[in-house]
This record gives C-alpha cells, structure tokens and sequence, in this order.
C-alpha cells in the first residue's frame, strides 16, 4: 500500500480514493512524509485527495511565563507549520471538484517530541539560566522527584500528554496511541476552521487551540494500521471535554500510558503514582498533601 500511494504522488499532484462505510476501519496507510489535503463530500462518507505539501516544518518551542500565583512555568510547545500559498494551490483544485472541505495531516512522533524537549531543557538548566533552573528545582521538589533529570522528563511527558489530549478529547479517542496521523479539519463549508493560526505566508497548527475544532476529526494508527474516526459523534452536539477530562480524572487508570495507578508512600508524602515507574513519571497529589 505505501509503495503504491508513493507511486502515485511521486507522478501525479492528486489522487482520489474513496472512504465508504465498508472499508472505513480497514487498513489504510497514509505515507510518511505526506501531508494530505481531503475532501469531504458530505461529513459522512469522506472522499479523500492526497496533495503533498513543499516547506511543511515543524517548530519546538518553550514558552516561559508566571502564573497568576506568581510561580514560574515552562511549557513545551510544538507548532507545525504549512505553507499557505501551496495549500491554497492545491486547495483550488479540490473547490473546482465540488468538495466543500479541506484537512491537514499532521504526525506527532512522541519520541521525538519528548528528546527534543529533554534536550533543550537539559541545556539550558546546565547552563544556568534562571528561569528554568528555578523551574526544574521547584518541581523536583515539589513532586518529590530524585533528580533533575526526572523533573525534566515530567514536564516533557506532561505537556506531550496534555497537546495529545486535546486531539484525543475532541476525536473522543481515548484509547489510542495518538502517535499515528492526525486529520484536522483546515476548512468545513469553506470557512476556515477557528484554532489554525494564519499569517501570510504560514498555517500554523497550534494544538492548544484545537479544542475549537469542528469535531472532524480522522487519526490514522499506526501501530494497528487502521484509519479511526467517530462517526457516532460527527452528527452530535452536547459533547463536553470538562464532563470527559473529569470522568478520567475519577478513575485509577493514569492518563498518560493506560496502566494502574497504585498509592506511594514515601517518607516526604503520599501520591497516587503510576504503577509503570519509572517509565512512566505521572503522579497525583491529594489537596491537603501538596499544600506547604
Ligand atoms: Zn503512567
């Protein structure tokens, strides 16, 4: 399938294939590589266009700020821009074929996002730098951490985690990878979707705004091969991520890797941890025992 879809691109702009309720969870792989720009015919049997995108990047960002309780924070921050004059290009070619949406393919490789992130934040915490020392200091204290290090892989775990779970949420996949391709919808009835940031020259895919997505939502799996999207929820309204995030938050199953929570009892506190220590660093604090 791969070598055919890269056959396909490599001597022609588009290709069409259709998407039926038949084949919709079969397997189905989008290249890597590939962004694609997808049609929807009517929001229920999508008809989808492959176009590849030139000067697709993506971008690693700390964003450094204080809370209103006056603590520093570090956020990890990943934005993948395309460029907007080809998207467009191509996007004519779609409007002249009668389909009224677009989609962006989007891949979050969850390695490459945690490295990325370890390192810079390594980096700047060996060199000193203020802000992210006293950062990593507080919450390896705070969260009752051995070293530095863990503090470091916290944070990039945590915000990996939180990006992922916007898209997750909104697509009401909860049992997922998230690493595969995620489809986001660029434009739906040709107007473009609130939570992309455009410039002149960029669409940006900022996935703290993807909440404001239309719930048209497809995620390719990779590790399974097959193509998820919720086709109960395309058509329904009163959907809520407060009610979803809090059902979760409920539960002793951790929200980062799927595996059981289990009570810690440590001479500095208690926390519910993650029974997948130390692969996995999430933790939990009941109020009165994160209160100094
Ligand atoms: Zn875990």
């Amino acid at each position: 399938m791969e070598e055919l879809f890269k056959l396909l691109t490599n001597d022609i702009h588009f290709n069409v294939t259709e998407l039926s309720s038949k084949t919709w969870n079969k397997n189905w792989k989008v290249p890597e590589g590939l962004i694609s720009i997808v049609g929807l015919e009517d929001g229920k049997r999508p008809v989808f266009y492959y176009g590849v995108v030139d000067n697709y990047k993506e971008d690693y960002l700390l964003n450094k700020g204080v809370s209103e309780n006056n603590n520093k924070f570090v956020n990890a921050r990943m934005y993948f821009k395309f460029d907007r004059n080809d998207v467009m290009a191509k996007e004519r070619y779609v409007v002249a074929n009668g389909f009224n949406g677009l989609l962006l393919c989007i891949k979050i490789d969850k390695d490459k996002f945690t490295k990325t992130f370890e390192k810079i934040l390594l980096e700047k915490y060996n060199e000193g730098e203020e802000h992210i020392v006293e950062v990593l200091d507080k919450m390896m204290d705070r969260n009752m951490f051995d070293s530095v290090e863990e503090s470091v892989r916290y944070i990039t775990n945590r915000d990996y985690n939180w990006l992922i779970g916007r898209l997750k949420y909104k697509a009401g996949l909860f049992n997922y990878s998230g690493q595969g391709y995620w489809l986001l919808p660029l434009k739906t009835n040709m107007k473009i979707t609130k939570g992309f940031k455009l410039t002149d020259n960029e669409i940006i895919v900022d996935l703290e705004n993807t909440e404001l997505f239309k719930n048209y939502l497809i995620y390719v799996d990779i590790k399974d091969g097959v193509i998820k999207y919720n086709k109960d929820r395309l058509c329904k309204s009163g959907f809520s991520l407060v009610d979803e995030i809090r059902k979760q938050m409920s539960d002793d199953t951790c929200p980062w890797c799927g595996e059981k929570l289990r009570l810690v009892k440590t001479k500095r506190g208690e926390f519910l941890g993650c029974s997948n220590y130390p692969e996995c660093l999430y933790r939990r604090f009941l109020k009165n025992n994160n209160k100094k």
